[in-house]
């Protein structure tokens, strides 16, 4: 059965098919076997994600005397990293005011930092271990559309000068220098960065998997751990006892006893158009690749794929009661509607654009919007993880900060201000889901009333403070 869409039926996916556009174009693959009785090991990773895989292969790269084991409920790349934008940004969620709090007035720049230097270390990676991803490096672009979403970029573009000084990348382009690389309707001008690229997520997934295997990290697929507990991670009817044990589970962190409200399990849905025809692009232009936002509270994220798609994704239905992650079904067909509609608002050429595909996933937020490598030296638990949507990319620094810690070295990396830093808790439900709903349905009230009066609003800031961003 083919995915289908209408603006009456939710999307449709053949139960046989992948969780997303992107494993469906990778080549199918057995099974890795599942882990059978007990079995020892140095390192013991849960989660086969980018933060699990990328720590698998740098741990055996940089001491391949130590047994490293990933242990996967599914398959690899079954979560967030198999489903993302493909966004592979050289910055980190949470504002300079949070940073500030984990780890004093230099914290935002360090942070930038270390992330700017990921970018060039996931693509050497990229490049010795030949992994063919689609990786692009064409930066990244937030436009307007409107005279009050162009005031509130100004204003970010003062905000990140004040906070990080010469080390600030934004760049104002105006609207006829945004017109050179792609038309968007009503575009009045954007904020470019180079520190971005694009890929195909579920490629890099796949091939890092390959690499930490060749490096000598043994992958059990089709494993979910039940417990963990210092010294072993329990699965059912098999485990591994290791000195460290990693949880890299990111949004379904929140499904293991006694770590329900550590992170905040937020979905995130996309749709993929069919490959758009010479004739479109040529009207676009985009040849840039860079990848592009919506200037909107509640803003979309999208990227042009390597064989002439748009790839657009944003919020749909935020956040499930109970932070339940396990809605693998059919995207809500208003969810659809809701990225096609703004698709179409930013290219109205693709009106009747065929959608190829949609689906949806879950990536974990922490209470201050900031990520978390957390290694206890004591018990050898650790965790990492909390990216807020940005983890592509940052998961490769935490996995670095990762092996560090638990290698017993003292570098830049294990002085960076996540470390250690773990916030407090989500508040208990019904609280979590109130508020979680109460800040999307603030910012889409924002985005409404700026477009009714063309006048920015304070109910924004309120969803801010309800978010604890
Ligand atoms: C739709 C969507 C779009 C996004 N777009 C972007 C983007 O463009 N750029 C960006 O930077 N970030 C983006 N993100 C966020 C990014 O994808 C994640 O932050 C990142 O992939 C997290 O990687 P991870 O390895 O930590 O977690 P995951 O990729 O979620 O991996 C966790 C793994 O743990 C496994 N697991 C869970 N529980 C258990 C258990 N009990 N036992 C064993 N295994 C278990 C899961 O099956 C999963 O494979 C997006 C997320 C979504 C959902």
């Amino acid at each position: 059965m083919r995915p289908r869409a209408s603006d009456s039926l939710e999307w449709h996916v053949d139960p046989a098919m992948t969780p997303s556009f992107w494993l469906d174009q990778l080549e199918p693959q057995p099974r890795r076997p599942a882990l059978d009785g007990v079995r020892e090991a140095d390192v013991c990773i849960v989660g086969g994600g980018f933060t699990g895989l990328w720590l698998a292969y740098e741990l055996r790269r940089s001491d391949p005397a130590r047994e490293v084991v990933v242990l996967e409920a599914e398959r690899v790349g079954f979560g967030a990293s198999g489903r993302n934008g493909g966004w592979v940004q050289g910055e980190v969620s949470g504002s300079a005011k949070a940073w500030r709090r984990r780890g004093g007035p230099g914290a935002p720049l360090a942070m930038e930092r270390a992330m700017r230097e990921t970018l060039p270390n996931i693509s050497e990676a990229i490049e010795r271990e030949r992994i063919e991803c689609d990786w692009r490096h064409g930066g990244s672009l937030i436009v307007a559309q409107s005279q009050t979403q162009l005031a509130r970029l100004r204003d970010e573009l003062r905000h990140e000068r004040e906070v990080l000084g010469e080390a600030a990348s934004w760049q104002f382009v105006s609207e006829a220098d945004l017109r050179q690389r792609v038309v968007v309707r009503d575009g009045l001008g954007a904020l470019f960065t180079p520190h971005c690229a694009r890929v195909q997520p579920a490629r890099l997934v796949a091939g890092l998997a390959a690499a930490a295997q060749r490096a000598g990290a043994v992958i059990h697929e089709g494993t979910r751990v039940v417990g963990v507990e210092p010294g072993i991670a329990r699965a059912v009817g098999a485990s591994v006892r290791a000195r460290h044990v990693i949880l890299a589970t990111e949004a379904y962190t929140a499904n293991l006893p006694g770590r329900h409200r550590m992170v905040l399990p937020m979905n995130s849905s996309m749709i993929v158009t069919e490959p758009l025809p010479d004739p479109v692009w040529a009207e676009l232009g985009w040849s840039g690749a860079e990848t592009l936002l919506d200037g909107s509270y509640l803003y979309t994220y999208s990227q042009r794929t390597a064989d002439g798609r748009i790839a657009i994704g944003g919020r749909g239905v935020p956040y499930r009661f109970g932070s339940r992650t396990d809605r693998e079904g059919p995207v809500p067909a208003q969810t659809v509607a809701q990225l096609r509609d703004r698709l179409r608002s930013l290219f109205p050429q693709l009106a009747q654009a065929p959608v190829a595909r949609a689906w949806h996933g879950v990536l974990g937020v922490s209470r201050d919007w900031c990520p978390t490598v957390a290694l206890d030296a004591s018990t050898g638990l650790g965790f990492a993880g909390g990216y807020a949507g940005e983890g592509v990319a940052a998961a490769n620094l935490a996995a670095r900060t990762m092996a560090d810690l638990v290698l017993g070295r003292d570098t830049e990396l294990t002085r960076l201000p996540w470390v250690d830093t773990m916030p407090r808790n989500w508040e208990p439900e019904p609280l979590r889901f109130i508020g979680a709903h109460s800040v999307f349905r603030l910012y889409g009230a924002a985005d409404r009333r700026e477009e009714r009066t063309g006048h920015a609003t304070r109910l924004a800031s309120v969803a801010g403070l309800i978010a604890g961003r």
